[in-house]
């Protein structure tokens, strides 16, 4: 079942989707070799209940923590640790907001100090590739033409699409209907009508597509061990142009200047 969000919906969805890109914000600001994730775990789930906000992954499904922390092979769904960031780490951080009976959600992939140009690559393409699912995100198109897009401009820079885990509707659930896989094929799928309010989260692979799951229950990671990438934004399904609700401008404005 599709919930198509009225216009006052939509509002309280960015909302929650804006204090998810603050957090973001604050967390890029602190980001560098020796801090733990656990450090950033607690950062956010200060930073969101300061704002009027309930972290909208604590607890969800038994999640142990605020914000999802995946490190280099990582995938997504990392459990924050003692473990300290060093040079040339690469670290998602998917963050979730509950706030006004509705969910945001966002996630980018950081890189820690310097890293190798070709993990770069990987987030820029991976990045990319979250724009060019969002550009189909129009009435009129189907869910398929997302992820063709999301998978052609991946898979054309050499990388490998996750295939296990993928997008979804937004609203009072973090996960709604639809899913929104992120490989397709295009007019397939269901049709996208405005109203629709979807979180598209390319998960791209520098080797291999193929993950696997730790002991921990939660942890993927990729079966090769090589690096991954995770970008997300909830948007809602608009007539010309899709609304992006969550926000990487408070992330990008403090890597800027870093
Ligand atoms: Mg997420
Ligand atoms: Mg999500």
């Amino acid at each position: 079942m599709i919930y198509l969000k009225t216009s006052e919906e939509i509002e309280l969805l960015r909302e929650s989707n804006m204090l998810v890109g603050k957090t973001l914000g604050e967390l890029a600001k602190v980001i560098a070799p020796g801090v733990t994730t656990l450090q950033l775990d607690k950062l956010a789930d200060e930073f969101i209940r300061d704002n009027g906000g309930v972290p909208g992954f604590l607890g969800y499904g038994g999640f142990p923590n605020s914000v999802c922390i995946s490190v280099n092979e990582q995938v997504v769904h990392g459990i924050p640790s003692n473990y300290a960031l060093e040079e040339g780490d690469v670290v998602s951080i998917d963050c979730g907001v509950y706030k006004n009976k509705y969910h945001g959600d966002s996630c980018y992939t950081f890189a820690v100090g310097e890293i190798d140009p070709e993990v770069q690559r990987l987030l820029d393409v991976t990045k990319e590739s979250l724009y060019k699912g969002i550009e189909q995100a129009v009435e009129g198109k189907r869910i398929g033409d997302i992820g063709y897009a999301v998978q052609e401009h991946a898979e054309s820079a050499g990388y490998t699409v996750v295939r296990e885990l993928v997008g979804h509707g937004v609203g009072r659930d973090l996960h709604e209907d639809p899913q929104v896989p992120n490989y397709g094929r295009r007019g397939h799928g269901p049709k996208l009508k405005s109203g629709m309010v979807i979180a598209i989260e390319p998960m791209i692979n520098l080797g291999k597509r193929n993950v696997v799951q730790l002991a921990d229950g939660w942890t993927i990671c990729t079966r090769d061990n090589k690096p991954s990438a995770h970008f997300e934004h909830t948007i809602a399904v608009g007539k010309g142009d899709a609304d992006i609700l969550s926000s990487f401008k408070f992330v990008e404005e403090v890597l800027k200047n870093k």
